[in-house]
């Protein structure tokens, strides 16, 4: 028996995890997947927004701002990139430049700070590649662009360090509650007993809520398609350019990553398929199209990959962080679409503080605020290079070549807490595989290096966990 336990190791729970570590509580994060950050979490625009899309006194608007407040902390304490680029809706047609004014407005009364009506010369000066239609601009300098997966991953380790368990592949099947009391959740890894549950299951939350509340919840799946370009052209604009807002979002945005690629996208289609993140061919010559209104000249030849994510959307449009009235002490993280990637420091807090009260947890005098990211090679001095080779040999054998990622890195992402198993897991933390060749080059390293430190066959490595192998079989036997 646990205090809490957490369904869905997203950004959101691993948030939530964290903040609950800091009290003497015994949680437990039950997650389907083999890792964390394997839902809607690993594939977004990757923005921290800047709130001034979300309606005045919503709980978007509020969490949106307070998570973006707390994003320098975080990200210092945390170890993890993080930079406030800037962003900037463009208007290219004078008859929408009202349109401007009401987000200025309402980013505003959202406590939106710095925001700026840039004249078409002065968005022009700031982008040189914006279309030459550009009328003008909303400038937001609090936007910023971090990684999802580091994000994600590091608020898990520190959770973990903290005490929190994690429980992978284990998918929550049923939850009743027994006659003593506590949340009974049946899954596929046995029967776990909980006096809170939190649903912070992405698309999915609205299955688990329903399998707790007469009060059904249903949840949209809406896509968004994206292309990742090559480092060549990550400068290609230096702020996160969106278009105007309409009804189905924040439109499609160019941006730098804060790794240096240039992201395109997302489309936004309602598909009622909670793992449809396939992309199809319309949906990356709309996201061209409609990027190439507000961006000149965009050079999608450049293109590494494409991928799709999830919104999970509700109806209201609107972030659920309750209690559910007809099941006390289970509480929904229910429609966590856009900007949840930016409001969740804001969504741990707010859920722990819930619990906090109800439970009267006490603070740890041990906790562990900080953690240190695996070291990274990228940007070091020869000298520093030969010094960190000194040290360890490991870190002079380069194993993905795209990225200049060396086996040193790579075995820390294995080593550390709640370490990679997979090569998405190697990939999502060290960025081995992220590069221009899509992990051509390194997969068979890398598998290597995961044959050799966890003593997996080759067979039981996979891309990603559950059927994802990627060796079947021994075609020769044992030469
Ligand atoms: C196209 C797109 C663009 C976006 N861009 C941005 C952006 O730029 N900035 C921003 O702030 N936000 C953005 N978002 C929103 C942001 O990505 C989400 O709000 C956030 O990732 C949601 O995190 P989550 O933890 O709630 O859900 P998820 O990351 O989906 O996590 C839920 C987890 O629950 C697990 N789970 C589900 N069912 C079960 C079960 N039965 N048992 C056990 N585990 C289960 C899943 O495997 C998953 O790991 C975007 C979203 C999309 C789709």
């Amino acid at each position: 028996m646990v205090d809490v336990i957490v369904i869905g190791a997203g950004v959101s729970g691993c948030a939530i995890a964290r903040e609950l570590s800091r009290y003497d509580a015994s949680v437990c994060v039950l997650e389907k997947c083999e890792d964390v950050c394997e839902g809607t979490s690993k594939a977004n625009s990757a923005i921290v927004h800047a709130g001034f899309d979300a309606d005045e006194g919503s709980l978007m608007a509020k969490l949106n701002v307070k998570g973006n407040e707390m994003m320098d902390d975080l990200s210092r304490d945390l170890d993890i990139p993080f930079k406030r680029n800037g962003s900037m809706v463009v208007c290219i047609h004078k008859e929408e430049l009202d349109g401007l004014k009401t987000l200025y407005d309402r980013g505003v009364k959202n406590g939106v700070k710095g925001l700026k009506i840039l004249s078409r010369e002065e968005a022009l000066e700031m982008e040189p590649n914006l279309s030459e239609n550009v009328e003008g601009a909303l400038y937001a300098p609090t936007g910023g662009i971090i990684c999802p997966f580091e994000l994600t991953i590091a608020m898990a380790e520190n959770a973990s360090v903290n005490g929190v368990e994690f429980r992978f592949n284990t998918k929550v099947e049923d939850i009743k509650k027994g006659e003593d009391g506590l949340w009974h959740i049946r899954t596929n890894n046995g029967e776990y007993v909980s006096r809170y549950v939190v649903n912070a299951a992405g698309v999915h939350a609205d299955e688990i809520h329903n399998m707790v509340s007469a009060d059904k919840m249903h949840i949209i799946e809406r896509r968004g398609d994206y292309c990742l370009l090559d480092k060549q052209v990550g400068n290609y604009v230096s702020h996160t350019i969106f278009p105007q807002p309409t009804k189905f979002g924040k439109g499609v945005l160019v941006t730098p990553t804060v790794h240096g690629n240039l992201l395109v996208g997302p489309t936004a289609i309602d598909i009622e398929n909670k793992e449809g993140t396939a992309t199809t061919a319309a949906g990356i010559n709309e996201l061209t199209a409609k990027a190439s209104e507000n961006v000149r000249n965009l050079p999608m030849r450049n293109v590494i990959t494409s991928f799709a994510g999830l919104r999970a959307h509700l109806e209201r449009h609107e972030f659920v962080i309750e209690e559910v009235k007809d099941a006390p002490c289970f509480i929904d993280v229910a429609g966590i679409e856009s900007p949840g990637l930016s409001a969740s420091p804001a969504i741990g807090q707010m859920v722990a503080d819930m619990l906090k009260e109800k439970m009267s947890l006490i603070p740890k005098d041990n906790w562990i605020g900080t953690r240190k990211g695996i070291t990274r090679t990228e940007g070091l001095s020869v000298e520093e290079m030969n010094e960190l080779i000194k040290k360890n040999p490991a870190y002079g054998t380069i194993v993905c070549r795209c990225e200049s990622i060396t086996e040193g890195e790579i075995l820390d992402a294995i080593h550390r807490p709640l370490g990679a198993r997979s090569l998405d897991g190697v990939k999502r933390r060290t960025r081995a595989g992220m590069g221009r060749c899509q992990a051509g080059f390194c997969s068979p390293r890398t598998m290597e290096i995961l044959n050799r430190e966890l003593g997996l066959s080759y067979e039981e490595i996979t891309k990603s966990g559950g059927r994802s192998n990627i060796v079947i079989e021994r075609t020769k036997g044992e030469v």
